[in-house]
């Protein structure tokens, strides 16, 4: 079955909601990046949020950065995601081990930690990005994103993410939700809004009981709602060997040479998907001309 994002909107324009399922991209991310359990739960949530926040991009061009570091032992996690939803993240320590928290779920705020800040770039095909900046609040990643919302974008928002794992620690269910609050939004939508939200303990215990469907039903119960969107989203790197040879150019004529001199070629590993681009002696001099000439 493949990860499925729903966009919505209540019929009296008072909330807008994305939500979405994201079991085989927690998953693959999980293969990727070798993350083990705590570290699963934590990129998988970025990546989640990721995926939403992606949709919420008006052009094709435009690209979205989310950042955490709460210099906990999991270091930084980063994911990238645009209008299509499809996402890819990286997480600098992906072997963290850590208890479960005393609600006896993984310890997400502990492996990010609180001291420090959650980032968001836009990239909007304008001179500069636009970068919004948030004191970490827990590190459990959907607090911290909701208060990013509130703060830099004051849109009152409520966020919940989770990911699942089996006792070996393959994903069994992974997703969320991001429900916002328009300007002159209706009350008594709001409240309902309030209960629904409290009322799901987990949403990963409802996508693997119910689906999406069952997802979109709880947090929109009692409030009519129209679906505007639903798609396929996906685990997915836009590298290629240009983008890495680009990368090579940027380093500059003397860094190149010393790689030249010492190593007589150069392999790249993207970080997001470990693919690996190999550079013989012949193309990394070529890559010297190239920077000679920039
Ligand atoms: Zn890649």
């Amino acid at each position: 079955m493949e990860d499925i994002l729903i966009r919505c909107t209540s019929n009296d324009g008072s909330i807008r909601l994305f939500c979405c399922t994201t079991i085989n991209i927690v998953e693959e991310a999980r293969l990727i990046h070798n993350t083990y359990p705590v570290a699963t739960a934590a990129l998988g949530r970025m990546l989640t949020a990721g995926s939403m926040m992606g949709t919420m991009l008006k052009s094709e061009k435009d690209s979205i950065t989310l950042q955490i570091n709460g210099k906990g032992p999991i270091g930084s996690i980063i994911v990238v995601s645009d209008i299509s939803g499809d996402v890819r993240g990286f997480i600098a320590n992906p072997f963290v081990d850590l208890k479960p928290n005393d609600k006896g779920k993984f310890d997400v705020g502990g492996a990010v930690g609180t001291d420090g800040v959650f980032t968001v770039i836009k990239d909007l095909g304008l001179k500069e990005p636009y970068i919004g900046q948030v004191p970490i609040v827990n590190g459990e990643i959907g607090d911290d994103i909701a208060s990013y919302f509130v703060s830099s974008e004051q849109t009152p928002t409520a966020v919940a993410l989770g990911v699942r794992l089996t006792q070996n620690g393959t994903v069994n269910s992974a997703g969320g939700f991001i429900a916002q609050v328009m300007p002159n939004a209706d009350e008594k939508t709001i409240d309902l809004l309030e209960r629904n939200v409290l009322n799901i303990k987990s949403v990963t215990d409802v996508i693997a009981e119910n689906g999406l469907k069952g997802l979109l039903d709880r947090v929109m119960n009692k409030i009519e709602y129209t679906v505007h969107e639903k798609k396929i989203i996906r685990y997915r790197c836009n590298c290629n060997r240009d983008r890495l040879e680009k990368a090579l150019i940027a380093l500059g004529e003397e860094n190149i040479r010393e790689i030249i001199e010492e190593q007589g070629q150069a392999e790249l590993v993207c970080h997001f998907c470990n693919n690996k681009y190999q550079f013989n002696k012949e193309e990394l001099e070529d890559i010297l001309n190239k920077a000679i000439n920039d």
